[in-house]
């Protein structure tokens, strides 16, 4: 994966003028986007103890997050059980799970009509529940459980066009395994995906 835009830019090098220059500044952010996302994941090895702990309400972390969101097709819809959920958690970490988690989820359904839907409610045990489904192309029933390894992607020809490097779900169940929690999928292909994570408030 490293070498791919490495081999980019060897071969920009050898070309003259601006569109090279662009193609070398691609690739270059490409390999930062994954060593930070390389980095990151060897830091959560260590994982409890790095985590920066705070009591966050996470429905307002979310409101501020689908900011980003709502002007992107399909669009995302906050479904959200109260107010305020106050919860015990590194706000930058669990944000950037999600982040990964809607971001896969407005890729894989752009061009359908029913917007993302990122829910939360609070479970009979007390635990936290949040979940993120979309109504897109979804995932095989044999590729599920494989795409939360690093640098997994079902189809290549496929994410050749929407990007990534298979690292983003690696990262994020890293960062709720981290939090005691679990984050697992359920996908009818053609019709919906749901991630859900289940972590202690
Ligand atoms: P990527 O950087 O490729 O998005 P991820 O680890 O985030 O890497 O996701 C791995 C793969 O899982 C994606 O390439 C995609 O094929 C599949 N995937 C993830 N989320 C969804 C989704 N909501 N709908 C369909 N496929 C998905």
């Amino acid at each position: 994966e490293f070498r791919t835009p490495l081999t980019r830019i060897k071969v920009a090098l050898e070309i003259p003028g601006e569109a090279a220059k662009k193609s070398i500044q691609r690739s270059i952010s490409e390999l930062e986007t994954m060593i930070n996302e390389l980095l990151e994941s060897a830091r959560l090895n260590d994982a409890q103890g790095k985590l920066k702990l705070e009591k966050v309400n996470i429905i307002e972390l979310a409101e501020d997050l689908i900011t980003d969101y709502v002007n992107e097709k399909p669009g995302i819809k906050l479904i959200a059980s109260q107010n305020t959920i106050i919860s015990f958690i590194d706000p930058i970490r669990i944000q950037s799970a999600l982040k990964n988690i809607i971001e896969n989820a407005i890729k894989f359904s752009s061009n359908q009509s029913k917007p993302v839907e990122l829910a939360f409610e609070i479970s009979k045990e007390n635990n936290l529940l949040i979940s993120v489904r979309d109504f897109g192309i979804g995932i095989e029933a044999a590729e599920q459980p494989l795409i939360f390894e690093p640098f997994y992607r079902p189809d290549r020809s496929r994410i050749k066009t929407t990007g990534g490097y298979g690292l983003g779900l690696a990262l994020s169940k890293k960062i709720i395994d981290a939090h005691f929690g679990s984050l697992s999928i359920d996908s009818k292909p053609g019709k919906e995906t749901t991630f859900r994570i289940e972590m202690p408030l």
